[in-house]
């Protein structure tokens, strides 16, 4: 991996594991409002991300690697990003390495369907920095985003009020409707641009660290108003949780 550079200029440093259609619509987002960029991803580009506008990536970059392709389809769009790339799968990175991105950035981006990583991820990086986990279901229907902040909301899996992965419902398979896509990761953006913002600057306030999940509803019923409600839901950490519970912060951090 090449170094970041790091620009006074920038808004923050975002690391994203899964640069698939969410993810990679949130970075050239993020790409836009001058963040630095840290992806992985160790998967290539297929006609089935390149169809209907799902992902973010120009068509001339099939059968490259997510992470180079991203890179090249934001230096095409004129973007002046520092972006750093890793040519891997979140389970090829080690606890040390995942924590040690964790703690150089403003905020983690978890846009892969593995469940059993998701929570790995939610065990090592809790305590570190903010995560953000998007996700689709009932056929996108509906999605969800939840953000995790150490210390103060509930971790992935009391938010989800999960025992294991079997019971997580994630992203898969890329839904068909671009727009469902891309409502999840404005979203995104906007909930990594509130983490990342100052305090007391102006900022766009759509979390609510209260309320950590947030629920779209993208087309239940016919009305443009109905099909566009948003939700926010709290979660309460589980006293009893070994990420999040009574014994959180009492760990030292390795
Ligand atoms: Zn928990």
């Amino acid at each position: 991996m090449s170094a970041v550079r790091r620009s006074p200029a920038s808004q923050g440093q975002v690391t994203i594991f899964g640069i698939g259609s969410v993810g990679s619509n949130s970075a050239t987002s993020l790409a836009q409002m001058n963040y630095r960029l840290i992806v992985a991803d160790g998967d290539r580009v297929s006609e089935s991300n390149l169809e209907g506008g799902r992902s973010a990536f120009l068509p001339e970059t099939l059968g490259m690697y997510k992470a180079s392709a991203l890179e090249h389809t934001l230096l095409r769009l004129g973007l002046k990003v520092e972006i750093a790339t890793f040519r891997r799968m979140v389970q090829e990175f080690s606890d040390q390495e995942i924590r040690s991105l964790g703690a150089q950035s403003d905020a983690v981006l978890a846009s892969f369907d593995e469940s059993e990583q998701l929570l790995r991820l939610n065990g090592l990086l809790y305590e570190v920095c903010p995560v953000v986990y998007p996700g689709f279901h009932q056929g996108a229907r509906t999605g969800h985003v939840i953000t995790t902040i150490p210390g103060v909301t509930a971790c992935l899996r009391c938010s989800m009020g999960i025992r294991s992965a079997d019971q997580l419902r994630t992203l898969h398979a890329e839904p068909g409707f671009p727009p469902d896509i891309r409502r999840v990761a404005d979203t995104v953006v906007r909930v990594i641009s509130w983490l990342c913002a100052e305090q007391g600057s102006e900022t766009d306030r759509l979390l609510d660290p209260a309320r950590n999940i947030i629920f779209l509803d993208n087309r239940p019923s016919g009305t443009l108003d109905r099909s566009l409600s948003v939700h926010l839901l709290s979660a309460d950490r589980n006293q009893d949780c070994a990420v999040c519970g009574r014994g959180f912060g009492n760990t030292e951090r390795r």
